[in-house]
């Protein structure tokens, strides 16, 4: 009997990644095209269509169950991107039907949110196996977040649920992608460090610190980890305010969803206990007593490059 497979696209603000992945989470082979930098969905869907034919025909012995695409500002209802704000595309793209279109054969097609979709590769290929409640979050140049509960994905009544990064955390504080201020990701994200790294070195006129030398730009969150490890003191104290933050809106989410585990996904992961350490202590301080000491806080087992495609293939299977 054919091997069951499905197909996971991953869509991003640079490049669109695709792959087959077998039932036990293994990546066959994959494949990548340039999202457009302009508002051209058809010349795009046909570009992508051509992709995902061509590895198909490439391992045409498969039994395909179908395609799951992980998409910003995805829609899993409708199956639509809408008003994307990382992305080329105008107002609400019906995406799901226009790969149908070029998918007949298909069984299923499905979208989500690409948090949403990284929390389902967590759940059937990752650390999250065999749990029915936990939250995935995950950290890059914004904060996404997938809360699973009683085994379900939480869409609401839209959708839309589970943004835990544009909850606000301090009133009237820093301006958001979204447009409002104070949002969690605009601290606790990639860029968000960068931005609390050069408030630091603003006011504390920093000049010989490690991360004086280049540029806001050019200031990458792995820079701080790098400098963190060297022991300089902005960079360290970076740590402890994005833990700090991050912990008190993940005590926040455990007071409303209860999950067994939290697991946290993305480039500042690689920095391990400097980011792990203040998150934990500043999210057990801020929980009511009944939560504290049960909720596991952990890194995902999902491989970094891999993520995003395997959490969007498992979508054909929920
Ligand atoms: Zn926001």
């Amino acid at each position: 009997m054919a091997a069951k497979v499905s197909i996971g696209v991953d869509i991003g603000g640079t490049n669109t990644e695709f792959g087959i992945v077998d039932g036990d989470g293994k990546v066959i082979e994959r494949a990548m095209i340039t999202t457009p930098k302009k508002d051209n969905i058809n010349q795009f869907i046909d570009d992508l269509s051509t992709g995902i034919k061509r590895l198909v025909s490439k391992y045409s012995d498969f039994d395909y169950q179908g395609i799951g695409v992980g998409a910003p500002d995805g829609n899993f209802y409708k199956g639509t991107i809408e008003h994307a704000s990382n992305l080329p595309f105008q107002g609400v793209i019906p995406f799901v039907s226009l790969l149908k279109e070029r998918f007949p054969e298909m069984k299923k097609i499905a979208l989500t949110n690409d948090a949403n979709a990284a929390a389902l590769g967590e759940m059937l290929y990752g650390g999250a196996k065999g749990m029915k409640n936990f939250i995935m979050i995950t950290i890059g140049t914004g904060l996404g977040s997938g809360f699973v509960v009683n085994g379900e994905l939480m869409y609401g009544s839209d959708g839309f649920a589970g943004e835990l990064g544009h909850v606000t955390v301090t009133s009237e504080g820093r301006e958001c992608g979204c447009g409002q201020f104070g949002h969690l990701e605009t601290y606790c994200s990639a860029t968000g460090m960068v931005r609390t790294a050069f408030e630091l070195l603003s006011h504390h006129n920093a000049t010989e610190s490690l991360l004086a030398n280049k540029s806001f730009n050019q200031t990458t969150s792995k820079d701080i980890f790098d400098a963190a490890k060297k022991g300089d003191e902005i960079a360290l104290t970076v740590f402890e305010i994005t833990g700090d933050i991050l912990g008190q809106a993940l005590a926040d989410a455990v007071h409303i969803s209860s999950p067994e585990a939290i697991f946290l996904f993305g480039g500042p992961v690689a920095s391990g206990e400097l980011l792990f350490k203040p998150v934990r202590e500043s999210m057990e301080s801020h929980l009511m007593p009944m939560f504290r000491g049960k909720v596991k806080v952990l890194p995902s087992r999902l491989r970094q490059g891999e993520a995003a495609i395997l959490g969007a293939s498992a979508l054909v299977y929920k």
